[in-house]
């Protein structure tokens, strides 16, 4: 007992001492950092009056061309692990591409036929944790969100299978396969085929397969992830899948290119709604894209320069986690070898407590909840770093600061 109120008092002390230094630190979204940016400044650059024009002299400047320049297909079709006509590229937001696919499924209902989802009873899986705007879409839709384990190797399937063959009000689940966020955890080639096969009582059930960091690895090289979209074509479920990335992480948030991939009937199917939504999407972006990374290697070894900057910020904060909290039995974290996050869970009932006794320090994080469907994280206990924006020293500060709350509301929970 004597020794559990000098722990609270020297924790005590060391929050006084950050309240005395008015931080305003902000560890809320991953975005990446300036120098990360910095790497494509050659994208501000490298379309101009002279090399507008792409391959087969097609005028980038002008209207048109659907669904990507032949030349940007190509490149990302490799990216995607998808041949070129599987893939359409769209704007700047693969959150976009999306919305919109949920937006058409609503409307018309899927391109093999069925009501349209507005019509019916729908639920739909979601790991957890996971990323909150995919739940946000749901959400928006008025789509029931059913939470999913997601483990090491990927949702759990034993409960998916169990689920979608039983459900018919289950038409699709949610999945980051690679470097998930925020786990950063990639899935199986088991748990790839699992989902391929999966018999589902929905007739149109699809899997929203959001790669967005395909190939944000942090040092280790690129975690190899096992090809849905065959898998689903071989096991006669095509249109079961809809691959989606973007380079929004890889280039710039704001100036990527987006791109999804699909098979079967659903590329005629997306374009027709396309067709009726635009005259075509900026293919000067897509150029550019091709002009900088030139293939498939110029783009790994540009992450090659990303993980060397932030695979330092990951280490930084994994290094302070250890050094506070390993053998306290008050916190367990994943290590991710790619991604953008670290997951952390508390004890149970204290994440809530920890994020806001943080955030009256002045470090901001991703509000408690942030990761589960409804912001509601039945056992209090997720909390989702980003490391990659705020420089090395604030990003030190936040996560000594956040360890600190950790410890510190755990001793007071304990009674
Ligand atoms: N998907 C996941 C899993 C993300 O973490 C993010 C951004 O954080 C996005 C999609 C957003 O992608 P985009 O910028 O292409 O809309």
């Amino acid at each position: 007992m004597a020794e559990k109120q000098e722990q609270l008092q020297l924790l005590k002390s060391r929050i006084a001492d950050f309240k005395a230094q008015k931080l305003t630190l902000d560890m809320t979204r991953g975005k990446p950092g300036t120098t990360q940016l910095d790497l494509g400044n050659g994208l501000l650059t490298c379309v101009n009056e002279t090399n507008y024009r792409a391959r087969d002299g097609i005028d980038t400047r002008n209207y048109g061309i659907l669904d990507g320049l032949p030349q940007a297909k190509e490149l990302f079709s490799q990216y995607m692990g998808v041949t070129p006509e599987e893939i359409i590229i769209g704007g700047n937001s693969s959150l976009n591409m999306m919305y919109d696919t949920f937006a058409q499924l609503m409307t018309y209902g899927s391109s093999t036929g069925g009501d349209p989802w507005s019509s019916r009873k729908k639920k739909f899986l979601c790991p957890v944790p996971g990323y909150d705007r995919h739940f946000t879409i749901c959400e928006h839709f008025g789509i029931r969100m059913i939470n999913i384990d997601m483990n090491p190797d990927g949702p759990d399937m034993e409960t998916i299978e169990e689920y979608v063959k039983s459900d018919e009000d289950i038409v699709g689940m949610w999945c980051v396969p690679r470097y998930s966020n925020p786990t950063g955890y990639t899935c199986s080639a088991e748990t790839v085929e699992r989902l391929a096969v999966m018999p589902t009582k929905c007739k149109d059930f699809r899997i929203f397969w959001d790669d967005a960091y395909a190939v944000h690895f942090l040092g280790s090289g690129r975690a190899p992830l096992a090809d849905l979209l065959t898998a689903c074509k071989k096991a006669g479920n095509p249109e079961r899948v809809f691959i989606f990335a973007s380079t929004s992480k890889v280039s710039f948030p704001g100036a990527g290119i987006a791109m999804m991939a699909s098979a079967g009937q659903n590329p005629a199917w997306l374009k027709k709604r396309l067709f009726a939504q635009t005259i075509g999407p900026d293919k000067i972006n897509m150029l550019r894209h091709v002009i900088f990374f030139k293939n498939m290697e110029g783009i790994l070894r540009h992450m090659e320069k990303h993980a060397r900057i932030i695979g330092l910020k990951f280490q930084a904060v994994l290094d302070i986690l250890s050094a506070e909290l390993d053998g306290k039995d008050m916190a367990a974290w994943t290590r991710p070898q790619g991604g953008y996050f670290i997951s952390l869970n508390t004890r149970n009932n204290c994440a809530r407590k920890v994020i806001s006794m943080a955030g009256e320090l002045g470090v901001k994080l991703t509000p408690a909840g942030s990761t589960f469907p409804y912001k509601n994280d039945p056992l209090d206990r997720n909390i989702r770093i980003a490391p990659t924006f705020p420089d090395m020293e604030d990003l030190k500060k936040a996560a000594e600061v956040l360890a600190v709350c950790i410890q510190y509301v755990s001793l007071a929970q304990a009674g």
